[in-house]
């Protein structure tokens, strides 16, 4: 036990520090300073080239989607998931060893070139969350945690990161097991998760860019969109895509009906959903007692209009 706990409290310390020398260090293999990067890019982007040209520059939400920004890529590690991780990681790693088994790898790519591995990181990581966002709408559990994602009514770059921390579990804790059976020599996947990230804010940005035959493979602003629309036909949604669309056309979730650009974002009764960041956060936990006392049937997941 003892070691576990030492694991915990190193865990806190590590990461403190950790961030405090990103801040202080900015270099190009810097998260702080790319995440802050990126962002800019991407707000100058709808700033110069808006695609809905009458939404304001600074849009709604904008700060509390800052604010989430900076909370899900650095704060939720620093607060707790990267301790509660560690000691997951170590646990599941001492269960493995009843067994007499002592790693995973199933699958050796060490020898293979660096990009290449980079490239299959970056494929087999976006299918795992294909799956693991369309699970997000499939069940009515993990769906409550995902609504905050869904509750973004102007879109804009920094939606990207409003999701709720126990998203992070979910795709972290079901990521775990299919990676480390792949037997990766690089330790580091920062070039994998710069890019992702980048994706993402392009997906959320009020941009438009034709890409071309390209769209069939990256996910973009003009199919991520139809992903929040408010009234879908499809019960479950549509376009899970996270940084590639070519899951979604090759399993026949893509849905693009028309140009979807001042389409209603949200879910049933998104007006009525918390506004605040600890209200967002505390609210999928207590959703269901909500609506028995308010009377109102507790919905399915994301309920949507027949077609
Ligand atoms: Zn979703
Ligand atoms: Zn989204």
């Amino acid at each position: 036990m003892e070691k576990y706990w030492n694991i915990f409290i190193s865990s806190f310390a590590d990461y403190g520090g950790y961030l405090w020398r990103e801040i202080l260090n900015p270099s190009w293999g810097n998260y702080f300073y790319w995440l802050i990067g990126l962002s800019l890019f991407f707000w100058l982007l709808e700033v110069i080239l808006p695609w809905r040209q009458n939404q304001a520059k600074i849009r709604q939400d904008f700060w509390l989607d800052g604010f989430y920004m900076f909370f899900n890529f650095f704060l939720f590690s620093l607060v707790g998931f990267n301790a509660i991780s560690n000691i997951g990681v170590e646990a599941f790693n001492d269960f493995l060893g009843l067994f007499g088994i002592k790693n995973l790898v199933a699958f050796e790519v060490q020898s293979w070139p660096v990009w290449a591995q980079l490239l299959t990181l970056f494929v087999v990581r976006d299918f795992i969350q294909w799956n693991v966002h369309r699970l997000l709408h499939r069940s009515e559990f993990l769906w409550r945690f995902h609504k905050v994602h869904h509750s973004v009514r102007q879109m804009g770059f920094a939606a990207h990161l409003r999701f709720h921390w126990g998203e992070t579990i979910v795709y972290r804790t079901l990521e775990y097991i299919p990676l480390a059976m792949i037997g990766f020599g690089i330790q580091d996947f920062f070039l994998v998760h710069i890019f992702a990230t980048a994706i993402g804010h392009f997906n959320h940005s009020n941009f438009h860019v034709p890409l071309g035959p390209f769209r069939y493979i990256f996910n973009n602003p003009q199919m991520h969109i139809w992903h929040h629309a408010k009234h879908m036909p499809r019960r479950y949604g549509a376009n899970y895509g996270i940084s590639l669309s070519l899951w979604d056309y090759l399993f026949g979730t893509d849905y693009m009906p028309e140009d979807g650009r001042d389409i209603e974002l949200g879910f049933d009764e998104v007006e009525k959903y918390p506004k605040s960041f600890m209200e967002q956060q505390l609210y999928p936990f207590k959703e269901r007692q909500v609506k028995e006392a308010d009377n109102t049937p507790v919905e399915d997941p994301q309920k949507l209009e027949s077609a």
